[in-house]
């Protein structure tokens, strides 16, 4: 990798200007970017399910010139291009997936298919790297090979879409010496970089607690096992789980995200039942959160003569990225947008994504990029991926590779 080569270069006695992409580069794509964007925007496909997407991908990729390979995990496509000589490879990561939420945006391209929305970008992931797509293809100014990588269901947690293109053999077909990923961030000036080198954002676990009392009349509590005593008395002892039993100097999260029980005023129901969201950046602490919380679970019941049973199901790991890999993909956006726009090592993000699934395997590094400061956020029924980071994203992504692959 010659990461500090000349922007000039003398070549057989004629000068030869050595450019890396830059913003102008991307622009006159922009208006194709926009409709393409748009174009997935509109018909938003959930996990698993991108059929129309990827089938759009994989034939831009095809018209461009990329080997494409499809069904890759799924519904996933990637897009190969390989130039000269040289055995260096890097693989640049997409999503395509879109949410179950009713779009409320009121936009001319707001989605055609009710119940589902892209809230969280990933259309805009997908335009931007086709953009990168293209550009790579005209200009050709590397020496390895890329693998664009179109994955599909990021937003379903275990068993997602980088889990299923890893298990269909995605780094031993597609060999990759680093790999990297964006997503977009509201809150957050459009087209700011945010990088962190290390745990950047957090494992996500999901638990399941049910509470089995004995139910009878809400008149004769004493001949009954109160399941809703037992949920409210654990609610508030796992409060203690972060505040007492996480180091300070660490970060978690526990969030009890659903609590049901009963139907009736006047019946002490047989059971109760939560879900609780959990959040941490260290293997160390995400096992002692587990073990906090099955012990209290089994302990708080057993003290009202119930039982606990308790289904914990690890999600996505801390995404962790490498220090090499960050530093010089930061180098890159720098020189891209200035030092101005570029964040070396942010705070870390309590919200969690697959693509840690591949730094596990490979070294690389994941990047947020800022949506606009007063934009809804992600998730939200009025959320919109903002159209001018489209060409600061695909400009971004093909001077990385150029980069990557200097000759
Ligand atoms: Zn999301
Ligand atoms: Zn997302």
């Amino acid at each position: 990798m010659s990461e500090h080569a000349p922007e000039i270069e003398s070549y057989l006695g004629t000068t030869l200007k050595r450019r890396y992409c830059g913003l102008a580069d991307t622009l006159e794509s922009r208006a194709e970017l926009e409709a393409i964007r748009r174009n997935i925007h509109q018909n938003p496909e959930l996990a698993f399910d991108e059929v129309r997407t990827s089938g759009l991908v994989a034939s831009l990729l095809d018209a461009w010139g990329f080997a494409v390979t499809r069904g890759v995990g799924g519904t996933g496509v990637v897009g190969t291009l390989k130039c000269g000589e040289g055995r260096r490879s890097i693989g640049i990561r997409a999503d395509m997936d879109a949410l179950p939420i009713h779009e409320r945006t009121g936009l001319p391209y707001a989605s055609a298919n009710a119940g589902r929305m892209h809230a969280c970008g990933h259309d805009g992931h997908t335009a931007i790297l086709l953009g990168a797509a293209r550009q790579l293809a005209r200009t050709r100014n590397f020496d390895g090979t890329v693998h664009l990588i179109f994955q599909p269901a990021e937003e379903i947690g275990a068993g997602g879409g980088a889990e299923r293109m890893l298990a269909d053999g995605l780094f031993e077909r597609f060999p990759c010496d680093a790999i990297f990923g964006l997503h977009n961030h509201p809150g957050v000036e459009q087209g700011n970089f945010l990088f962190r080198s290390g745990p950047f954002m957090a494992a996500c676990d999901t638990v399941t607690i049910t509470i089995r009392g004995k139910g009878g009349h809400a008149a004769r509590p004493h001949q009954s096992v109160d399941p809703i005593l037992v949920a409210g008395s654990l609610v508030m002892a796992l409060q203690s789980v972060v505040s007492r039993f996480v180091d300070p100097n660490e970060a978690a999260v526990v969030s009890i995200g659903t609590l049901h029980a009963g139907h009736a005023p006047n019946v002490i129901p047989d059971s109760a039942r939560m879900e609780i969201s959990v959040r941490s950046f260290s293997p160390d602490v995400r096992a002692s959160l587990e073990n906090r919380i099955r012990q209290l679970a089994i302990s708080q019941a057993e003290g009202y003569g119930a039982v606990a049973e308790v289904d914990y199901v690890r999600g996505y790991p801390v995404l962790v990225n490498s220090e090499r890999e960050t530093e010089f993909a930061r180098q890159v956006a720098q020189e891209l947008v200035g030092a101005d726009k570029v964040v070396s090592q942010a705070a870390r993000i309590t919200g969690s994504e697959d693509f840690a699934y591949y730094l596990q395997q490979r070294p690389g590094c994941f990047v947020r990029l800022g949506n606009g400061a007063n934009q809804p956020l992600l998730h939200n029924a009025g959320y919109d991926f903002n159209d001018e980071n489209l060409t600061v994203g695909a400009a971004y992504w093909t001077r990385l590779v150029e980069r990557y692959l200097g000759r």
